[in-house]
């Protein structure tokens, strides 16, 4: 009988997404949990993709991205951020932004290297950086508004700390970046070699007249940084998998170093039609902000007639609420209890965490037609406080 070797991820089992989507099937529950839309991407995309297979973009695309994607990211992050980057040797197109993050790590983390997580952090970062060697240092984000601490950030940082990363708009508290945040980051990175990993995945999903902060805004960030975003989010297609890694040459070769052995190419067509779309339709983005704003108010507001008590959201596609009127169950089991006897699927906020001290938080995930969050809604309205679950 073969023995197996001892588990190179011990503490790791199937992701939160994974078992609450499937926990949500099987029970018919509305599905808040896994962070996806129920709507489809626009129509001129979807036609866009079917038009390139049509035309023959059916085989490998070349392993840094398709040529005129990387030049309307190039040309994206100059519009927006006023940074200049060389599309060839400075953008790489992956297999999400999963891929991306997985790839900054394994390109420049070693054994023995610490690497700086703001807790709660998004799950697939400290996974990455235990198969690279390297050791998670988490420092707390501050109560109640989630913001970081960062004179915390600078005592955790010691001659082993290789990374920091960092997450704005943040999965799960949807709290987001001040430019004084990244003032605070340019100060504390000044004298040491840290490198950073910036997940901006949505980047463009900030409300109530925000402007996102890039960490592609400060050219001494720039100088520095990995800064992952995905398309998933941007054109409501999380399906596709595609993603970018905007980072300086020296780090680009050392990250495609990586994805070309992880996943050489993304999906040819995918690439030919989110080109495109991006330079026949830029206003997509631009109003991704105030189409998700309206979504989030509108789930504010069924959740008035509930006992659950939200935590202001100002970008994501995600609302925190505090449940401790209703229940004093553990957070996962009380997420269990709800998607079962209520009919409603949320993430419990603890799995983002380790070791955290207990909090009373879910995250519903508000990505969805009216219709299906009314109808969360109304179900929601059901939960009674003081007690459980009914
Ligand atoms: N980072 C964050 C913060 C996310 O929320 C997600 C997915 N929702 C990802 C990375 C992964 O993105 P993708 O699906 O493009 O791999
Ligand atoms: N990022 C998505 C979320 O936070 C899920 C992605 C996944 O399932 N891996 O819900």
């Amino acid at each position: 009988m073969l023995t197996l070797p001892p588990s190179k991820l011990p503490r790791v089992g199937t992701t939160i997404f994974t078992v609450m989507s499937r926990l949500a099937q099987e029970c018919g529950a509305i599905n808040l949990s896994q962070g996806f839309p129920d709507f489809d991407p626009p129509p001129r995309l979807v036609d866009l993709v079917a038009e390139h297979m049509r035309r023959g973009v059916n085989q490998y695309a070349p392993m840094a991205g398709w040529p005129a994607l990387l030049e309307a990211i190039a040309a994206k992050v100059l519009d927006l951020y006023g940074c200049r980057v060389d599309p060839q040797a400075s953008v790489t197109v992956t297999s999400g932004a999963t891929e991306a993050l997985f790839c900054a790590v394994h390109a420049v983390v070693r054994p023995g290297d610490e690497v700086i997580l703001l807790e709660p952090a998004y799950d697939s970062y400290e996974p990455a950086v235990e198969l690279a060697g390297g050791h998670a240092v988490r420092v707390p984000l501050r109560r109640p508004g989630f913001g970081v601490d960062w004179h915390r950030v600078r005592e955790a940082i010691n001659p082993r700390t290789r990374l920091l990363i960092v997450n704005s708009p943040h999965n799960p508290t949807g709290a987001v970046f001040a430019p004084e945040d990244l003032d605070a980051l340019e100060d504390i990175l000044r004298d040491n070699g840290v490198l950073v990993l910036s997940d901006e995945v949505y980047e463009h999903i900030v409300f109530d007249g925000r402007a996102h902060q890039s960490l592609l805004t400060r050219p001494s960030l720039v100088s520095r940084s990995f800064v992952v975003s995905s398309f998933g989010k941007t054109y409501h297609c999380t399906g596709w998998k595609v993603g970018y890694c905007v980072a300086p040459p020296g780090l680009t070769a050392e990250f495609r170093k990586v994805h070309q052995f992880v996943q050489f190419a993304v999906a040819s067509p995918m690439q030919a039609a989110l080109a495109q779309f991006l330079a026949e339709c830029p206003g997509h983005a631009r109003e991704l902000g105030g189409f998700y704003q309206r979504k989030r108010d509108r789930f504010l507001e069924l959740l008035t007639a509930t006992p659950l008590r939200p935590i202001p959201t100002a970008g994501t596609y995600f609302q925190l609420a505090d449940y401790s009127a209703v229940s004093e169950q553990p957070d996962v089991e009380f997420a269990r209890a709800l998607t079962r006897e209520i009919g409603v699927a949320a993430i419990p906020v603890s799995v983002f965490s380790a070791g955290a001290p207990p909090e009373r938080l879910v995250r519903f995930c508000f990505a969805k037609n009216d219709a299906t969050l009314d109808a969360a809604g109304e179900r929601l309205s059901r939960l009674v406080a003081p007690g459980g679950c009914r």
